[in-house]
């Protein structure tokens, strides 16, 4: 269960604030190890990346060893593993949400050859003044491209009924339409062009659920590296170049920031139920699984069924303890402490201070 703005409710657990941790849940009684205390299938956005695209089915993220999928549905670039899951994603995806996926396929698949690896090297994040600084440079940019586009609009209501939009006294010139072509020739990630289109959907189709996202702890800081950085800007302009009209004014860089903002320290990685989940398919924010904290040695595990995660008392639990999963992937929990701890902070940026890592060896 889910309460209004997205905070889990249930008869096992409560969320509240605590001085140190921000918010945590804590046992309301005694849970037996295995009892299911929550379903997490609130799915915001998420991102499945492009190398697994025909290997793992976009509603469900089913996957069959590499084997490519039955259904591929070329358009929109994703595979499905049934039928059944094909329709549900297109019924969740809507209209407008199809037509925005087969344009940034349509982009993609014609620039595929440049794709441009990032750089992950251990520089700096960029910084507060950097990342306003990246965002304003492009501003001058998008306002151009926003007035290029909205002479399409005007044509498209020209052509169609008998209503004449006179767009403000705005004139579309030469230069409103080369912002746009350069827009398209920049490089692009289409991993962080999917995660801003997913985002963007779900606010156009979602309004009423963005307070779950916006409730998130925010990071200030959320790109990893200036390419990172980089191609928010890019995919910005690429997306406000191609995204269908209806879609148009959400593409800004406030929603596009808040995404990473919140996304940052609370999304889900997705990977493979075999082999510990060594294969990492992408990831995915899931807002009310944000509220449980994390342990090295946590109470509760977590699984993904389909695109619902279930958490299961790992062991007995009392009454007033904490209930805690961990964000570390199953290899990674068997590192040291000091690599734990270092993992934590880099992906998570938090410092580590459960049980396991306070015991003083
Ligand atoms: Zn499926
Ligand atoms: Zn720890």
């Amino acid at each position: 269960m889910l309460s209004l703005d997205g905070v889990p409710t249930s008869s096992l657990f409560q969320v509240c604030n605590t001085p140190h941790s921000g918010r945590a849940a804590f046992a309301t009684r005694s849970i037996p190890a295995n009892t299911v205390i929550f379903r997490s299938d609130d799915l915001t956005l998420s991102v499945l990346l492009r190398e697994y695209r025909r290997e793992v089915c976009a509603q469900c993220f089913m996957y069959e060893h590499g084997r490519d999928l039955k259904i591929r549905d070329q358009a929109v670039g994703f595979a499905f593993c049934s039928e059944q899951c094909q329709v549900k994603w297109q019924a969740d995806t809507g209209d407008v949400g199809i037509q925005a996926w087969t344009a940034v396929e349509k982009l993609v698949k014609l620039r595929s050859k440049e794709d441009s690896e990032m750089v992950d090297a251990d520089l700096p994040r960029p910084s507060r003044k950097d990342i306003t600084n990246a965002w304003n440079s492009v501003e001058a940019q998008a306002n151009l491209i926003r007035i290029a586009r909205q002479e399409f609009r005007v044509r498209v209501h020209l052509n169609g009924a008998a209503e004449v939009h006179t767009n403000g006294d705005v004139q579309v010139t030469k230069q409103h339409r080369k912002a746009l072509q350069k827009a398209l020739l920049n490089l692009i990630n289409p991993d962080i062009m999917s995660f801003c289109v997913s985002g963007l959907l779900w606010i156009f189709n979602k309004p009423e659920e963005r307070e779950r996202v916006i409730r998130l702890a925010a990071d200030p800081t959320p790109y990893h590296s200036v390419d990172d950085l980089r191609f928010f800007t890019t995919s910005y302009l690429h997306l406000l170049a191609i995204m269908p009209l209806p879609l148009l004014s959400l593409v800004t860089t406030e929603n596009i920031f808040t995404l990473s903002s919140r996304d940052s320290h609370n999304s889900f990685g997705i990977r493979s139920l075999e082999d510990e989940g060594s294969e990492f398919f992408g990831y995915g924010c899931w807002p009310a699984a944000s509220y449980f904290n994390h342990s090295c040695s946590p109470n509760v595990e977590k699984l993904r069924v389909g695109r619902t995660w279930e958490f299961r008392a790992g062991k007995d639990i009392e009454e007033g303890e904490e209930v805690c999963i961990t964000y570390l992937s199953g290899e990674e929990r068997k590192l040291s402490r000091g690599k734990r701890m270092g993992t934590l902070r880099k992906n998570w940026g938090f410092e580590c201070q459960c049980e396991r890592c306070e015991v003083v060896l």
